[in-house]
């Protein structure tokens, strides 16, 4: 039972809109920033390479998705050339020995292995520029669906400041810790993609419901199909709606708290981005969980299973302040720094 919200007024929507672009612009990395990254990457694959030598590293997760913060850290998968995929046991002890590896390397320090996870990974620390990193092997369906999310990224200004907006409220809020029992940032923006494709005119399409042939083409990594329309030089054509929709940023993230405060029944629905229709909870056999997460591509992947009641509460109580403290115009705003109050 939610209060109902106050008129708005284009003075307070203004703001609000003027506050969602200041994210972006406040935590975007410069074109120096990200081309650091990529320096990163190569010097760490050239001294992996003196104990792997067919060693290939890539950068994935927000360096490319296009929703990258000054100090996200840098999501590296390691594949070895020649080999097409590798079995558990192989996976970590490749791990452990890549760990005594980069251990050797001066310009790292906290070298840890994590071989009990469900992705084992080398986590470490990038001493010059204060960046944490993980490398993780054969993370094939995550080198793909970061590919989709740039898509996405690709097709309005709004979906990138959007997503900002939605990782910053996270941060601020404190629920966008995955190791500490809730969302990740990729789950978040899932969600933010979701209500854009369900807003009335969409926002952006269900890329992975787009093609010309009759039948959903097929692109088989790990088992899962990960086909999704990517000439985005073609899009205006190929979907009628495209650029239909004209709200601001600011309008649209009133929109998505409404939305999933008011509107999203999460008891019945799932978020899901692959479909425009409707799928169901119990469809998925996935009502035991109160927010229900389809990842895009590993369709048995619920990136909200792993939330407890209390977290899935305490995230629920964050959107519907969310909506309170966006959605009630006021006149004077409070400083935005401590340093302003004097
Ligand atoms: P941040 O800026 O917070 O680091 P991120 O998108 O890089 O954002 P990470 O948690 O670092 O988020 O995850 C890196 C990438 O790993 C994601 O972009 C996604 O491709 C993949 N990933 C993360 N969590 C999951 C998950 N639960 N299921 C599937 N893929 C995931
Ligand atoms: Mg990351």
């Amino acid at each position: 039972d939610l209060d109902p919200l106050p008129p708005m007024t284009p003075e307070f929507l203004s703001v609000l809109n003027k506050v969602c672009e200041q994210c972006y612009t406040d935590f975007a990395p410069d074109e120096l920033e990200v081309s650091v990254r990529e320096h990163i990457l190569r010097d760490l694959e050239s001294f992996v390479r003196r104990q792997f030598p067919g060693a290939r590293l890539q950068l994935f997760g927000s360096s490319k998705n296009g929703f990258g913060f000054r100090q996200s850290d840098l999501d590296i998968c390691m594949v070895l050339e020649g080999q097409e995929s590798i079995d558990d046991g192989n996976c970590i002890i490749i791990i452990e020995s890549l760990a005594r590896q980069l251990k050797k390397h001066p310009g790292l320090k906290n070298i840890l292995p994590i071989t009990t996870a469900k992705v084992p990974i080398v986590k470490f620390y990038h001493i010059r520029t204060g960046l944490e990193g993980d490398i993780s092997l054969y993370n094939t369906l995550a080198l793909h669906n970061t590919r989709l999310l740039a898509s996405y990224a690709a097709i309005d200004r709004r979906v990138k400041i959007l997503c900002y907006v939605m990782k910053v409220f996270a941060k601020m809020c404190d629920i966008g810790d995955a190791s500490r029992g809730s969302l990740s940032s990729y789950a978040y923006t899932l969600m933010v993609l979701f209500f854009l494709q369900q807003r009335s005119p969409p926002v952006i399409p269900v890329l992975q419901e787009i093609y010309d042939a009759k039948k959903k083409p097929q692109v088989l990594v790990d088992g899962w199909n990960v086909y999704f329309f990517h000439d985005l030089k073609t899009l205006p054509s190929c979907w009628p709606q495209y650029a239909k929709n004209t709200e601001t940023v600011g309008e649209l993230w009133l929109g998505l708290l409404r939305f999933y405060t008011e509107d999203f029944d999460f008891r019945e629905h799932v978020v899901c981005i692959r479909q425009h229709s409707r799928l169901t909870t119990f469809n998925k056999q996935w009502t035991s969980k109160y927010i229900v997460i389809e990842d895009p591509f590993d369709l048995n992947h619920n990136l909200g299973a792993g939330l407890s009641r209390k977290m899935t509460n305490f995230i629920m109580k964050a959107f519907i302040n969310g909506r309170t403290v966006f959605g009630t115009p006021i006149k004077v705003f409070p400083p935005l720094y401590p340093s302003q109050m004097e």
